[in-house]
């Protein structure tokens, strides 16, 4: 019986991120492409949340201002004023975090793979 021929490794589990991208923000796994966002440097993708706490902590927040995502690789920081009638937000500032122009490979993908 040649039965070791086929003695496929069974630590599957610990290979699955093979093709998967590195943050370069924590240094792990990018399991969800969709919702990562395209590092401004050299267009590799980072997880949201790392970009949303890098943000948070290089931008000079106050303490009624918190940084939220608008859209298309872009986020803001949004004020909260309250107003004696209602509260109202307002973007102080936007951060183009995703560089537009060099569209990322990665998201290319995605896109096609989504058939967008
Ligand atoms: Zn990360």
């Amino acid at each position: 019986m040649a039965r070791f021929r086929n003695n496929k490794p069974h630590a599957k589990s610990n290979s699955t991120s093979e093709n998967l991208p590195i943050c370069r923000m924590c240094g792990k796994v990018i399991r969800n492409l969709n919702l990562a966002i395209s590092d401004n440097l050299n267009g590799e993708p980072l997880h949201f949340s790392c970009v949303l706490d890098y943000l948070s902590r290089t931008e000079k927040l106050g303490s009624d201002e918190s940084i939220c995502y608008i859209g298309s690789g872009c986020f803001g920081i949004v004020k909260s004023e309250k107003n004696s009638l209602k509260n109202s937000l307002t973007i102080r500032k936007r951060i183009q975090y995703e560089n537009i122009e060099k569209k990322s490979e990665w998201r290319r993908q995605i896109m096609d793979s989504l058939n967008l």
